[in-house]
């Protein structure tokens, strides 16, 4: 029986291509970590990047899988108490919880264009400064905004991010890890198109899949003060990292 100290890892594959060998080396780690503990192997589909997915890419990413013998406990195909394990078929979870956040005022909507939103870069980098987004529809009202996407501007949401502040983790292998929340953007968290972002579904999967330590390649460490804020905001305990 499983209890909460258990050990759940997760291999979270985009299907965005093939799967290569940097992927596969981080499903071999995660796969290995749970056999050493007795622990449970988790299979999950992060497909909510509809522009970037690729046709075909969860079948090899499966297919590759068997023919490591990388067996998963849980996952697509096979289920699991956690499921589904494919994000594109989890939509209804994660608006309940982008609703509840705006409902907190821990985000907002933004009606801003790509083009907007490129110009505002453009013009910060004109002046010497970092590019991001500015905050612009931050203190605007949820009325005005929701008035916004019916009258069809592409609204997003947003997380809103402390203004000051830092936020730190122990990373299991690299220990302390700090970040200064002023060089974090209100980043966005639900897409015009209705789907989460990596980092919000991520986040909620990863809490609801009951995960206990995430392990990943290096390039995710600059994403993890953003998880670790949604956790906080959502009064979640984040798994280990790393
Ligand atoms: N979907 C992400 C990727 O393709 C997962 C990153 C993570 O493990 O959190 O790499």
């Amino acid at each position: 029986m499983n209890n909460k100290n258990d050990i759940r890892v997760r291999f979270a594959p985009s299907p965005t291509g093939d799967p290569h060998l940097g992927a596969m080396r981080t499903a071999l780690f995660n796969w290995a970590f749970a056999k050493k503990n007795n622990g449970v192997f988790i299979l999950r589909i992060e497909d909510t990047d509809k522009k970037r997915q690729v046709p075909g890419s969860v079948e090899n990413i499966i297919e590759g899988m068997k023919w490591l013998g990388l067996n998963y406990d849980e996952g697509p195909e096979i289920g699991g108490d956690y499921g589904p394990y494919v994000q594109s078929e989890r939509n209804e979870i994660y608006t309940e919880v982008v609703n509840k956040l705006l409902d907190e005022d821990k985000a907002y909507m933004c009606d801003l264009t790509s083009e907007e939103l490129s110009k505002m870069k453009e013009l910060q980098i004109s002046e010497g400064k970092a590019p991001g987004y500015n905050g612009h529809s931050r203190n605007r009202s949820r009325e005005e905004l929701e008035q916004s996407k019916k009258d069809g501007k592409p609204v997003v949401v947003r997380l809103k991010v402390p203004i000051a502040g830092q936020i730190e983790f122990e990373d299991v292998k690299r220990g302390i890890m700090k970040f200064d929340l002023s060089k974090i953007d209100d980043f966005v968290i639900l897409k015009a198109d209705g789907l989460p972002t990596y980092h919000l579904a991520n986040v909620i999967d990863d809490s609801a899949m009951k995960i206990s330590h995430v392990l990943r390649g290096e390039e995710w460490i600059s994403s993890t003060p953003k998880h670790l804020l949604i956790y906080q905001f959502l009064n979640l305990n984040p798994p280990n990292y790393v």
